[in-house]
């Protein structure tokens, strides 16, 4: 069995080493040393471009639940990550260079991977993955493109902050949308004074620098699909809430926080101005602040954006940021098994999408999503049909989110407890009865190692027998 994979990023790396330890001959595909990504300024395979953090390793936080899926399935980019670690409180942080070069001397030493160090512009015609990171340009985006169709492909600029519903303090908002056409969204009503502290603290909120970011290869000033680019640095149909408010006092209340339509239910009269929550995955259990796009410093975003009513104690599970990035729209293009299928005319059954280009954010979960698509591929290349993933793991939760998310916002997303399947009523508790924190946390922990021991007992071929 022969296979190739493009990319010897965290994704590519981790791809290739399953395919190869399941007895797949895997031909990977990494452009550096020779041709150098923005970002990255070595030619080690698995380097990390920024933080040498790979977040949360509490066995019960949604990022340690995730770890520790990986390291029972035997992930590659796990057992360098806690090889190369270095103290970090709670977090897997590692050494970095020790961890790429122990990537780098695991993937040099495997008999089934051949290393071409080459940039390649074409998908090879051979069973495939392509994992070429959110920095892919040239040719091998243009192929990716060809594949997933126009308007798929997405340059963005600036994300809003994403937060848990159970951390909004609903009572100080009201369930509308605009006009009485339904209650889909959380409004958060600011009197005058409010709005006009708020709008002070936000133009002088501390930003990200442009040219740090230029430096890091995280503006875009590329055109996008779908956004018209305007003098400067940004595109007008997703400015930085900050941007847009510089243009004066009230422009933000002539736009995102336009209070139209939107009479709070005690008083019927229209708010001052309101900020608007929008649910962001099918569970409802995280939302996005509507038209909340940014480039603040994270602590400022924290200051600034718990000014808002229901906010006070907001847990933003993702912060704005800003930079340049590429992926496909998954709920519209990719299916359960990260294949680009959905509208195409033809499809190849053995082409994956693996790493951040699939529309996951983060180190630990592109190397998950390498794992998956070696794994998914592996079946297709025995001929059997790739199982499915249960939603309760993390694993699970991240591909349910690809497919689940609204297609018309999508944004790339970081495991977090919001898009995990709900606990309802834990066992044990009453209906009504509130648990903690650290309770719930170990609830969902505990659930997910049981469906994963579950799957791997029915698909065995998931483990690899070595
Ligand atoms: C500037 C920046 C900073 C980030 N910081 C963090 C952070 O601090 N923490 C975090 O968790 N996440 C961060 N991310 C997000 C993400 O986790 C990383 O980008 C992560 O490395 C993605 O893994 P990947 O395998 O998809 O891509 P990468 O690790 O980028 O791997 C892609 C690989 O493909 C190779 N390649 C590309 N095109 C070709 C081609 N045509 N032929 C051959 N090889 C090719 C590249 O050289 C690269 O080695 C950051 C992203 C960016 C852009």
């Amino acid at each position: 069995m022969n296979s190739a994979v493009i990319g010897g990023g965290l994704a590519g790396s981790e791809a290739a080493w399953q395919l190869a330890e399941r007895g797949v001959s895997v031909k990977l595909f990494e452009m550096r040393p020779v041709r150098m990504p923005p970002a990255h300024s070595t030619g080690n395979l698995g380097e990390l471009v920024c933080s040498n953090s790979l977040g949360a390793d509490r066995p019960t936080s949604p990022a340690g639940i995730l770890k520790q899926e990986l390291r029972r399935l035997g992930s590659l980019i796990m057992r360098c990550a806690d090889m190369s670690r270095v103290p970090a409180g709670r977090a897997l942080a590692v050494d970095r260079d020790l961890f790429s070069s122990l990537v780098t001397r695991e993937i040099s030493r495997h008999p089934n991977i051949e290393l071409i160090r080459s940039e390649t512009d074409v998908i090879p015609d051979l069973p495939a993955i392509v994992a070429a990171g959110p920095l892919m340009a040239g040719g091998i985006a243009d192929a990716v493109r060809e594949i997933v169709g126009e308007g798929c492909l997405s340059f963005f600029d600036a994300a809003a902050p994403i937060t848990t519903l159970e951390s909004i303090d609903t009572d100080r908002a009201y369930m509308a949308s605009r006009y009485g056409e339904g209650s889909d969204y959380i409004n958060c009503p600011m009197d005058r004074e409010l709005y006009e502290a708020f709008w002070w603290e936000l133009v002088n909120a501390e930003r990200v620098p442009l040219r740090d970011i230029d430096r890091e290869g995280r503006a875009s000033d590329e055109k996008t699909d779908t956004c018209p680019e305007v003098p400067g640095r940004f595109f007008e149909g997703c400015l930085p809430i900050e941007v847009m408010a510089e243009r004066g006092i009230d422009t933000l209340r002539f736009g995102p926080m336009r209070p139209v339509g939107l009479p709070h239910p005690s008083t019927g009269r229209e708010p001052y101005a309101v900020v608007q929550l929008r649910r962001d995955n099918a569970e409802g259990t995280l939302y996005n602040i509507v038209g909340f796009q940014t480039n603040l410093k994270w602590p400022e975003q924290e200051r600034v954006f718990r000014m808002i009513p229901a906010l006070e104690k907001a847990e933003f599970v993702r912060k704005g940021v800003m930079h340049r990035n590429s992926f496909v729209c998954a709920p519209r293009v990719l299916d359960c098994h990260l294949r680009p299928v959905k509208n195409q005319k033809t499809v190849r059954l053995d082409l994956h999408l693996a790493g951040q280009i699939t529309g996951v954010e983060g180190y630990v979960e592109s190397s998950a999503t390498g794992l998956v698509a070696a794994i998914q591929l592996f079946h297709t290349l025995k001929g059997d049909e790739p199982p499915r993933w249960p939603d309760e793991t993390a694993i699970g939760s991240l591909l349910n989110y690809l497919q689940s998310a609204e297609a018309g916002t999508f944004q790339p997303m970081n495991v977090n407890i919001g898009i995990f399947p709900k606990i309802e009523t834990p066992p044990g508790h009453g209906r009504r009865k509130k648990i903690g924190k650290p309770e719930r946390s170990m609830l969902y922990a505990e659930r997910s190692r049981e469906a994963l021991e579950k799957f791997l007992e029915r698909e065995t071929a998931v483990l690899t027998r070595r």
